[in-house]
């Protein structure tokens, strides 16, 4: 008993009992296993908080990579894909409350490309297919693995859970369970709650590949689909996003929920229907804090919360630490280096805001767009070439460079910008904005394409 009252015990352990569900979250990437943006990010991070509340927590995702920390259960079921049998094998960690559960077969295995993890997704109409039936042996997991990770909890999670589907290539869960399961009687009281992270992959194919699905005509409206473009093909579609939105017993948006954290964790009024502001970065003229700053009191009457994080000059500093006095229910100024507070504002603010008076690059940008946050820039160099006016975020215009004061004409700039971006709050709009910005390559990629011309060019010859 004394043990249980313990910190160590507690944050491992259930501290609810009686209300305590068994939940099982499905995603392509976990984190720190494997990661491509918000999804591993949430995936990682989320379920051990739910186990802190005492709740059972699987998450189930491929085995992409051999795994140091992961072992065989040497449970194996055997899977039809076309008129072939596959052996699906799981592996297992418990880590911070959670079981983590690997599915392994060498099609997960071959999808990635060294350590870049980059062919996670895989190109590919097609093969999302052929590896559909291994990816929803998923299923099978709270059935037949006989897991005791902790002393809570024994014996398999059984038929009782809950599932979270995240995205849109576990949207066919819910489809799969009612068809597999449910019509013969297994997990009758399961529910689905199917997570959106990132709405601009839908998962849209040819309408004849519903076919290629095994599931009842029955379903074939729920992937229905019409959209004005011709990818991949002409025409009417399917869309999986779709299927999964009309099937779950529950859709959420990571994004309002992602916002609530943050404003829990920074201690604004939680209210996913006020727009979230955030600033990132080294307090110093370069990025504009002081800017920021005198333009506050210009647009904190709006509808509007705002953060801003950051380290530096001291006086800067001051002026953050003041934001909370002189704007209680609004405003929030962190002067700490906090690299997780950064993360929860890039991926839980709706608007980025960068004032800076110049900037060779930026990076604050780049990460927000990846989480569909949509930045509010300065035209000034890396953040002319990344942010398109009205398509992935919001041009302010260039700033003076002179360092030793403030101009008024900028701090109305960052106003004039950020009703702008106030105004398209909750319109089709900004949705739009939101799927340009997170539909874009900003890996790596690219840029290490054009690192490679210019090196070659030096015409060092390597062999
Ligand atoms: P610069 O390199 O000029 O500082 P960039 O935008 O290129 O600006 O990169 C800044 C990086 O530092 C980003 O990854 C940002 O998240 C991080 N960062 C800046 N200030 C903080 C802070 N106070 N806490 C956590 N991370 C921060």
């Amino acid at each position: 008993r004394k043990r249980f009252r313990t910190e160590k015990v507690r944050t491992k352990g259930p501290i609810v009992c009686g209300s305590g569900m068994n939940l099982v979250f499905l995603g392509t990437e976990v984190a720190p296993w494997s990661k491509t943006g918000g999804l591993g990010d949430v995936h990682g991070g989320l379920p051990p908080a739910m186990a802190a509340f005492g709740h059972r927590v699987m998450t189930i995702a491929p085995r992409y990579d051999q795994y140091k920390d992961a072992w065989d259960t040497e449970v194996v079921i055997e899977v039809n894909v076309g008129d072939k049998i596959e052996m699906v094998r799981f592996f297992h960690c418990y880590k911070r409350g959670v079981d983590r559960v690997f599915v392994d077969h060498p099609w997960f295995l071959e999808k990635v490309w060294g350590k870049t993890k980059s062919k996670i997704y895989g190109p590919i109409t097609g093969v999302d297919y052929q590896d559909n039936q291994l990816r929803f042996s998923a299923l099978e997991a709270p059935r037949v693995l006989n897991l005791n990770s902790s002393k809570y909890f024994s014996g398999p999670y059984g038929e009782d859970v809950v599932f979270i589907a995240n995205d849109w290539h576990t949207a066919l869960l819910p489809c799969y369970l009612k068809s597999m399961y449910k019509d013969k009687g297994i997990y009758k009281s399961a529910k689905v709650a199917f997570c959106i992270h990132n709405i601009a992959y839908q998962g849209r194919f040819a309408f004849a590949d519903f076919a290629l699905l095994n599931l009842p005509n029955e379903f074939k409206g729920s992937f229905d689909f019409i959209d004005g473009y011709d990818k991949p093909v002409k025409g009417r579609k399917i869309n999986w996003m779709k299927a999964g939105i009309l099937q779950a017993d529950k859709v959420m948006d990571a994004k309002p929920l992602l916002k609530e954290a943050l404003q829990a964790e920074v201690g604004l009024p939680v209210d996913r229907n006020i727009p979230v502001i955030g600033f990132i970065g080294r307090l110093e003229e370069q990025k504009g804090s002081d800017i920021l700053v005198a333009a506050i009191p210009q647009f904190i009457r709006e509808n509007v919360q705002i953060i801003v994080l950051g380290t530096g000059k001291k006086t800067m500093e001051k002026q953050l630490e003041q934001l909370e006095i002189l704007y209680p229910d609004k405003a929030r100024g962190v002067a700490k280096f906090d690299v997780p507070l950064a993360h929860m504002i890039t991926a839980g603010a709706d608007f980025i805001l960068v004032p800076s008076r110049f900037e060779p690059c930026g990076l604050i940008q780049l990460h927000a767009m990846r989480y569909g946050t949509v930045p509010i820039v300065a035209s000034t160099g890396g953040l002319v070439d990344t942010v398109q006016e009205g398509f992935t975020g919001f041009q302010m215009g260039s700033f003076s460079v002179e360092c030793d004061a403030v101009d008024p004409t900028d701090v109305s700039a960052v106003a004039t910008s950020v009703g702008r971006a106030l105004a398209t709050y909750g319109t089709q709009a900004l949705t739009e904005m939101i799927k340009n910005c997170m539909a874009q390559d900003l890996s790596w990629k690219g840029p290490a394409k054009k690192w490679e011309e210019v090196l070659l060019s030096l015409g060092v010859d390597g062999s």
